[in-house]
């Protein structure tokens, strides 16, 4: 029998109550399982020496053999530092201590060969190593060690308390003398065979004393494998019982409204992606199931004729849908843009927000209850409880990562109530998210693995691309002079500033100075200047926008309140103040607000000169590119998962041994292999599939990933 692995950590050899305690706490390690999912963060290895002259400026830990030839103490500003020299036939290093000085100076014999081991700095000409591990090199020839050594994740806490790594190989050593070594198979046969991958035992075996290389990196994609593996297996499955269990309405049929608009009203000529989305849309609204659809398209993709001609779907078989936008004024602007053609339509649709007045509600909740109104455009203010709607066919929830997931479950119960003996059952409506916020397909898949996805890749003809540029701050005037060239050419022009809420007072106070310093270079009456901001009143900060829409002020001076969404054609020069303190997305999507007219736009991006290596990295992104897709990926890479939207709601921040951005390509064939699995066998029924039944069952009972092996 295995030893069960559940066993309490403070059961193992090595460990006792002190050090569970540390491990509980400062690891997350409650049991056996848990210790031998502590992966390792890298590994050393320990069959490299460096020469002195051969060592490079990167912070690596290196190897070193050499001899100590003299001591000095320096002082510093608080007690002293002890500092030896160091040499080989290569070159000089200084070894550095800042404590346990006396009992260094005792024990290192001078002038006798070394093997130290610590990671390099490089200061004032010269390779330093803070307290080096030291080995004579007579001892270090007659220790045995693996090749690869493991270096585990730790804190500071545990280090200083002396669980250094050297102790926590050892206790893993003595779980695995315990166990044997022994663990019980979690991945089918077929897999094992045809992805030749290592079994379990090996696998984590070798991940924790890899013998070679080669083994270190099977075992490594093997555990890489099976952590996406069952992500996404999770994923699929919610998909497929979701399209099972949950029943949609099914819109039969495309009728007037749809068709009377493509042919009469349409003010373009839909673009190749455009078409394509619309028709999966279409397909999925005509089946039985409900829709949960994700679409992505880059800022002005064109995503809102899309929502519109969905919701025409809708009216066509008599049903309600709504728009709900993250903003008012996004919401504003959606209601003004889509009743001009619900007009011609003859279709009702009304507008609900937070600044909505009483009577107005009032009116909007009868005619919604009634069935008279056929269109609810609005904010946060439709999810209220008030808000009921005699037949929700289908919600539609614009730029989506500023919603959390409550509001779209809330959005789910807005459909009407089943005339069945269940009175609470609502059947929901069908579901679209739009988001402009790029998502790279990797990170798409592992976070919306259960919705389904539509792109559209592709811009409206004729667009421009942006003319992106960096400017310092000392270059104000020039730039101030551009905008004047463009304001003469009945340009209108953005100034953005950063709201960045641990900052706020300061960051209110910049947008002032701001706005005084624009209001000097260019004032009035030649020049009106627009000013929009959080501090504002929904009604003024509307009233403000509205003047520069209407192309009555020539400046918009505004925070990230601009962000989302807002269009205005005319407005072609973006200018972003202290550029380098927004993060990559928000840069993309402010740039955005331009190049939706005819006439070349631009971005400049205004910085001071002291500019960390990420925020250099984010502008010369910019500069290089408009692909959202790209620039997505390059943001994933800087900032990982973690900020991303919806990144929070899945399991792809947990991962212990699998990297989202790095293991692409596993995360590519384990979706690949789950849906094979699932495809020829959807309730994992067969024989062959009963252990990743199990490990499936094992895996939603724990919810940890890693807590299902025994
Ligand atoms: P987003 O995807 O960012 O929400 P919008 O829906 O606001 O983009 O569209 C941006 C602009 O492009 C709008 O002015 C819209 O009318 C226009 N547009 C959308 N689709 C097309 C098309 N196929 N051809 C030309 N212009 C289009
Ligand atoms: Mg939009």
């Amino acid at each position: 029998m295995n030893t069960n692995l559940q066993t309490p950590i403070d059961y193992l050899k090595g460990v006792g109550p002190n050090r569970a305690d540390l491990l509980r706490k400062e690891l997350g390690i409650h049991t056996y399982q848990d210790l031998i999912n502590l992966f390792p963060n890298r590994y050393i290895d320990r069959t490299q020496y460096y020469k002195i002259n051969q060592l490079q400026r990167n912070n690596a830990d290196v190897q070193v053999i050499g001899k100590v030839t003299s001591f000095k103490e320096i002082a510093q500003k608080r007690g002293k530092r002890l500092v030896a020299t160091f040499q080989d036939d290569t070159g000089v290093m200084e070894l550095v201590w800042f404590r346990g000085q006396k009992w260094i100076r005792d024990s290192i014999k001078p002038n006798t060969t070394y093997v130290i081991f610590g990671k390099t700095n490089w200061f004032n000409g010269t390779f330093s190593m803070p307290h080096p591990e030291m080995e004579l090199l007579e001892e270090h020839e007659k220790n045995l060690r693996s090749a690869m050594q493991p270096i585990y994740p730790s804190t500071e806490k545990l280090s200083n308390k002396g669980i250094t790594n050297r102790v926590i190989s050892k206790i893993m050593q003595n779980l695995f003398l315990e166990t044997k070594g022994r663990f019980s198979e979690t991945l089918s046969e077929n897999l094992l065979s045809e992805l030749k991958l290592l079994s379990k035992s090996e696998a984590l075996f070798n991940v924790h004393f890899p013998k070679n290389q080669e083994l270190l990196s099977r075992a490594q994609f093997r555990l890489k494998f099976e952590e996406l593996f069952y992500i996404q297996l999770q994923l699929i499955l919610k998909n497929l019982i979701h399209k099972s269990k949950i029943k949609g309405f099914p819109f039969e049929k495309v009728g007037d409204y749809f068709n009377i608009f493509f042919k009469e009203h349409l003010p373009f000529e839909l673009t190749n992606a455009q078409k394509r989305v619309l028709k999966e849309i279409r397909a999925d609204l005509g089946s039985n199931a409900q829709m949960n659809r994700l679409l992505q398209g880059d800022v002005g993709s064109g995503k809102t004729i899309v929502a519109l001609m969905s919701m025409l779907i809708a009216l066509d078989n008599g049903f309600q849908a709504c728009l709900m936008a993250p903003t008012e004024i996004l919401s504003v602007q959606h209601y003004n843009g889509l009743s001009e053609f619900c007009n011609k339509l003859n279709i009702s649709i009304k507008l609900l927000t937070g600044s909505s007045n009483t009577s107005e509600r009032k009116e909007i909740h009868e005619n919604l209850e009634n069935g008279n109104l056929q269109i609810l455009i609005g904010t946060h203010a439709l999810l209220e409880d008030k808000v009921k709607f005699k037949n929700l066919g289908l919600a539609i929830i614009d730029e989506q990562h500023r919603f959390g997931v409550e509001q779209r479950s809330k959005l789910w119960r807005k459909g009407p109530e089943a005339s069945s003996n269940n009175e609470r059952a609502t059947t929901p409506p069908h579901i679209l998210v739009m988001t402009a916020t790029p998502i790279p397909r990797t990170l798409a898949m592992s976070v919306y693995g259960d919705l389904d996805i539509s792109v559209i890749d592709e811009l409206p003809p004729g667009r421009q691309s942006i003319k992106t540029v960096h400017r310092y701050d000392k270059n104000r005037l020039r730039v101030f002079q551009f905008i004047r060239d463009e304001i003469k050419k009945g340009r209108q022009v953005y100034v953005v500033y950063p709201l960045i809420q641990e900052s706020e007072k300061m960051d209110y106070k910049d947008l002032m100075d701001g706005y005084e310093s624009i209001s000097r270079d260019f004032p009035m009456p030649e020049y009106q200047i627009s000013i929009v901001h959080g501090k504002m009143k929904p009604a003024d900060k509307d009233y403000e926008m509205q003047r520069f829409a209407k192309g009555e002020t020539q400046i918009m001076v505004a925070t990230t309140v601009i962000e989302v969404g807002v269009n205005v054609p005319n407005a072609s020069v973006m200018v972003i103040e202290s550029a380098e303190r927004f993060g990559l997305s928000q840069l993309h999507q402010l740039r955005g607000r331009v190049g939706r007219g005819a006439e070349q736009s631009y971005c400049i991006l205004m910085t001071s000169h002291k500019l960390s290596n990420d925020s250099k990295l984010r502008l010369e992104t910019m500069t290089r590119t408009s692909d959202g897709f790209e620039i997505a990926e390059v943001d994933l890479k800087l900032r990982g998962p973690g900020d991303i939207m919806g990144t929070q709601q899945s399991g792809v921040l947990n991962l212990k041994i699998a990297d989202i951005v790095k293991d692409k390509d596993i995360l590519q064939s384990a979706r690949f292999y789950a849906k094979r699995v699932l495809n020829s066998d959807p309730t994992l029924g067969l024989p062959e599939h009963k252990v990743l039944l199990h490990t499936y069952r094992q895996l939603s009972k724990y919810k940890n990933m890693w807590n299902y092996i025994s």
